[in-house]
């Protein structure tokens, strides 16, 4: 696929928040718009889209497929089942690369009802995708080839962090790390915010001093030769205020409950699935 001299043509079937976030990163880092094309079936939509982004916008899902080298799936897991039996005669004799973001699909299950026998990628992105700060995880089934990986990483590099892992399973993992971790890092936040106010500060203050700081320490852990164990080594000293803080955390079992809820959401997500 990458041999061509041409961009491979991406169709994003569902214009909704997840495809436009990918959609628009490809466009930030140079992904030709002539390229990508993107379904919705509401006209008010599509001509939202066309407008803000400039790339080509159909109602028509089979259409958009007959003209793929990629398909990316990108409407809700409900939706699904009813869109991959539609679009099954099309993909059958296109045999585009199938890449889902839907949570909790496993690529047998979209395969089959595609078909069979597809190159078929899961994708487990997360919100901050939208700012092009996500985190993805992505699982290739066995027909899927080096060059399509690499092309897909390339794609989903273009909205943040790409990281594959060799078995199904482990998306599970990836959903209770940085699918929901988002969320964890936002009630953290809360809580900071919360705590600063119970000490005095205005909420504002104490949420623009959280946030910030969250901010901060992502950057720094991010950005330093030091784990982030050593880097908080480094900011508690003995005896100080940030070890009776940390203490406190560690008395009340912090690791032990990150454990259990992450254990949590990956049970939920075997549920779904
Ligand atoms: P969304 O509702 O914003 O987008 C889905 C879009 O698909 C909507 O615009 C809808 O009109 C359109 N649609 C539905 N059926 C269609 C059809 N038959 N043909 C064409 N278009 C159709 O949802 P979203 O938040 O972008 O989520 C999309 C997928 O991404 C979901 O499967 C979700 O599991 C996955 N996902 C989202 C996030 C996230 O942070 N938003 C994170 C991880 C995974």
């Amino acid at each position: 696929m990458n041999d061509s001299p041409q961009p491979s043509r991406i169709a994003f079937i569902g214009a909704g928040n997840m495809a436009s976030a990918i959609f628009g990163g490809m466009l930030d880092s140079g992904y030709p718009a002539e390229a990508i094309v993107a379904t919705s079936r509401s006209q008010e939509k599509r001509d939202d889209i066309s407008q803000r982004y400039g790339i080509r916008t159909m109602q028509d899902n089979l259409a958009a497929v007959q003209q793929a080298d990629v398909v990316v799936l990108a409407v809700k897991p409900q939706m699904m089942r009813d869109l991959c039996l539609s679009l099954r005669e099309s993909v059958q004799a296109r045999r585009p690369l199938i890449v889902s973001v839907a949570a909790g699909l496993d690529a047998a299950t979209l395969d089959n009802w595609l078909g069979g026998d597809l190159a078929v990628i899961r994708c487990m992105p997360n919100t901050p995708s939208l700012v092009g700060a996500g985190a993805s995880g992505l699982y290739a089934n066995a027909r899927v080839s080096d060059a399509q990986r690499q092309l897909v990483a390339e794609l989903l590099t273009s909205v943040g962090l790409v990281e594959w892992v060799e078995q199904e399973a482990q998306i599970e993992a990836v959903t209770a790390i940085s699918g929901s971790g988002p969320a964890y890092f936002f009630l953290f936040m809360e809580s900071l915010e919360a705590a600063g106010v119970e000490l005095g500060l205005s909420t504002e203050s104490a949420r623009r001093l959280a946030l910030q700081t969250a901010f901060g320490a992502a950057k720094m852990a991010r950005e330093s030769v030091f784990d982030p164990a050593e880097l908080r080594r480094r900011v508690t000293s003995p005896n100080g205020t940030t070890e009776r803080a940390i203490q406190t955390f560690e008395e009340a079992g912090l690791a032990d409950i990150v454990g259990r809820a992450t254990q949590a959401c990956a049970e939920r997500a075997r549920e779904l699935s």
